[in-house]
């Protein structure tokens, strides 16, 4: 046989043809506000207490199902163990949901803009995706139309709030997935600590079998590094994400320290206190910046549009060294930047950078 180059491509089974490592635009700069990762110092109590978790035996394989870090979280969640699955970050969840209920034939709907992820997962598990378009204007999803494409659909995706564009999806709207559907109905609330009290649909898991709720120690509790989500679910969703999960993808040290930081949680109230404070400051400047439209976000981010986004973004890291997420390029998100929501100082920063930038000051 000749050795030519290999063409991994066309070996590859046809879903997986045509993807592109993961490429998150990541460059160093003195301020990064482009993965919503929380930036704020952490309390010494809390770091002392992931530190000290770090200590955990590494010559042995981790408990498969993670059960000590399930009960911590069941605990904060007031359900049983048999209700909780973790997973190597949400992605991890979110993968295996459709590798499981997804597949040839089946449904999964979304109402972009939202997490790209959702749409590429779809297409790797052959798992035909149908969007529900949220209005360009104020991101408000057509009820209507996502109960009707809901009907034949095996999977609904929600993100509450949501991310681009940092709303919340009104309750009224699961309920109506749950009564007039038979789908299953993942609501991710990967940012719900940042919403408003009684966002959460977690307490409505015990009288609704179809709904699942994703969240994750990537964002609100500091640990994107870390690589830890969970799925909130009825214990025959979890026995069967259980029985296809990779069966060690969440760590000893992620098992370790996550379970640290979960127990731990209290010294994280007036961190993310002080990110929705700064968030509402941080949109209110912006909002006053000419050229500049904000929308509103329950979030630890906010997303706005501008005239000349991409070269705006560009600026802001080529000449403030201020790193944001740029989304013009993206269906429905022409001309708009993500900035996630920093400490004070960076807030500031970002805000006087662009006035710098679009007012020529
Ligand atoms: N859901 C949403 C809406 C997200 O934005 C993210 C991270 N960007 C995730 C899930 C997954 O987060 P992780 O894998 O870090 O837990």
């Amino acid at each position: 046989m000749m050795a030519g180059p290999l063409d991994a491509v066309s070996r590859a089974r046809g879903a997986l043809q045509g993807f592109e490592p993961y490429d998150p635009a990541f460059s160093a700069t003195r301020i990064n506000l482009s993965a919503n990762e929380n930036t704020h110092p952490m309390p010494a109590s809390y770091a002392k207490a992931l530190a000290d978790a770090c200590a955990a035996p590494l010559n042995r394989y981790p408990d498969p199902m993670a059960n000590g870090l399930r009960d911590v979280l069941a605990q904060r969640h007031g359900v049983a163990r048999e209700c909780v699955i973790v997973g190597n970050g949400g992605d991890e969840l979110l993968f295996n949901l459709l590798f499981t209920f997804g597949g040839e034939g089946r449904t999964l709907v979304t109402c972009p803009p939202d997490f790209s992820e959702y749409a590429l997962f779809a297409q790797m598990t052959d798992t035909r995706h149908v969007a529900v378009w949220r209005d360009g204007a104020d991101w408000s999803i057509d009820a209507d139309a996502l109960v009707s494409a809901a009907r034949d659909a095996a999977l609904v995706f929600l993100t509450s709030p949501n991310n681009p564009t940092g709303d919340v999806v009104p309750h009224a709207l699961v309920r109506r997935l749950l009564d007039e559907t038979d789908a299953l109905v993942l609501v991710d609330e990967a940012y719900v600590e940042f919403a408003p009290e009684g966002t959460s649909v977690v307490p409505w898991v015990a009288q609704d079998p179809r709904l699942m709720v994703l969240r994750t120690l990537s964002k609100a509790f500091g640990l994107a590094g870390l690589r830890c989500g969970y799925l909130v679910a009825d214990p025959a969703v979890v026995d069967m994400l259980g029985a296809i999960r990779q069966i060690y993808s969440v760590d000893v040290l992620c098992q370790s320290v996550a379970t640290a930081a979960v127990r731990s949680r209290d010294a994280l109230v007036p961190v993310v206190a002080d990110i929705v404070a700064e968030r509402e400051r941080l949109a209110l400047s912006l909002s006053r910046v000419k050229g500049v439209t904000v929308w509103p976000s329950a979030a630890n981010f906010v997303l706005v549009r501008l005239d000349r986004a991409s070269v705006v973004r560009q600026r802001l890291r080529d000449e403030h060294s201020i790193l944001v997420r740029d989304f013009s390029y993206a269906p429905g998100l022409e001309g708009c930047l993500r900035i996630t929501v920093g400490t004070h100082e960076e807030n500031e920063s970002v805000v006087s950078a662009l006035k710098a930038i679009l007012e020529g000051e």
